[in-house]
């Protein structure tokens, strides 16, 4: 198999130099094993994390180590009762084209008729934590404003539309024309504003005209300040991302938070961060019967970014950290 490797640990912005892709044999496969060839992996921004070695929720992947991520597959030999040649799965095999894992580590892909990448985007683990953070957290009421970043993509892009759904009206901030076309015309917002603009600050402003309610946070730094001053009394903020301060420290940041600390007073905002994992075990299964459906129907519409071949996975992944990606992006892999 082929498969990539962290060769060292980025400092800002990642850069081809910190992945290795090798050749790798298979480990022998045990009882309960299952043998996998790899469909597809997905990309997120996460994994950026996992190749810094400071504290967080998650251990880092160790130097040399395979770089982490989930994958769909097809199953290829079986020693686990639960799966049969054929079967499509998805589980965390991590960046390659195959690989024997324990299946009780893997799930079947169920996607109620959606496309298998479905699995590791809108079905998967982003749209699972739109839905949650916004259910458990934001929790939005008729007629309230949403508002969420990163909009075009799948976390951003769930938000909004579930927001609609609850009868909440949907701002979304994307970056570039051509992905708030794709928010405000394919996804249905009610409106969308260009992060990149020099009138950012305002335009924000003026889509939101009874201020915002439910913050969805995925970006952080500069549209952080921008929204701060449009968070209404009550305003919850779920902190789900800050993939603005990704590549590395936000020089302005202490400063900030003065500012941050006394809106939380002023206007008795409720901020909780939260990892979806904290609800998947209890709550998955919700959610896809709740929106399963809904995206196999269409109505829920979701947009895919997908790059063929696993030795573009650094490029791909190095693009998303600077919103090059339109989309879930999702590496295609002709599996063995
Ligand atoms: P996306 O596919 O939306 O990709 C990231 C997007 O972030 C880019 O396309 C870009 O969109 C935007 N972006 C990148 N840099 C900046 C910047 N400097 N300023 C503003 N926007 C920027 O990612 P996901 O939907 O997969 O993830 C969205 C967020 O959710 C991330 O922060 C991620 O870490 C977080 N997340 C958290 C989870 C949790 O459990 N807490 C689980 C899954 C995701 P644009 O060009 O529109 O700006």
């Amino acid at each position: 198999i082929k498969r990539i490797v962290l060769a060292s640990r980025p400092l800002a912005e990642p850069s081809h130099e910190n992945f290795r892709l090798e050749d790798a044999e298979l480990r022998e496969a045990a009882e309960g094993d299952v043998t996998v060839r790899v469909l597809y992996l997905s990309l997120d921004p996460y994994m950026r994390g996992r190749m810094s070695d400071a504290k967080s929720y998650a251990a880092p992947v160790p130097i040399d180590g395979i770089m982490e991520g989930e994958t769909i597959c097809e199953v290829v030999k079986s020693r686990h009762n639960g799966f049969a040649p054929g079967d499509i799965v998805r589980g965390r095999t991590g960046w390659c084209t195959g690989a024997v894992i324990n299946g009780d580590l893997l799930r079947k892909v169920e996607t109620h008729g959606a496309p298998v990448t479905t699995a590791i985007g809108v079905l998967g683990m982003p749209g699972f934590t739109a839905w949650s953070g916004l259910k458990f957290i934001g929790k939005p009421k008729q007629g309230e404003t949403v508002a969420v970043a990163a909009a075009s993509g799948p976390v951003g892009s769930m938000v909004g539309q579930l927001a609609k759904l609850y009868g909440a009206r949907a701002v979304g901030i994307a970056g570039g024309p051509d992905k708030c076309a794709f928010v405000k015309d394919e996804l249905g917002f009610d409106s969308v504003v260009d992060h990149r603009s020099e009138n950012f600050v305002s335009d924000l402003k003026a889509a939101s005209p009874n201020g915002i309610d439910v913050y969805f946070e995925n970006v952080g730094g500069r549209v952080w300040d921008a929204v701060l001053p449009l968070l209404n009394q009550f305003g919850r903020v779920p902190v789900c991302g800050l993939v603005s301060q990704y590549n590395g420290a936000n020089s302005s940041q202490a400063d900030r938070l003065p500012a941050t600390m006394s809106a939380i007073l002023r206007q008795s905002l409720l901020v909780r961060g939260f990892i979806q994992t904290e609800f998947a075990a209890d709550h998955f299964n919700d959610f896809l019967a709740e929106i399963g459906p809904r995206v196999a129907s269409g109505e829920i519409r979701y947009r895919e970014d997908v790059v063929d071949g696993l030795e573009n996975a650094p490029d791909a992944f190095i693009g998303m950290l600077k919103g090059k990606n339109f989309g879930k992006l999702i590496v295609k892999i002709d599996g063995v």
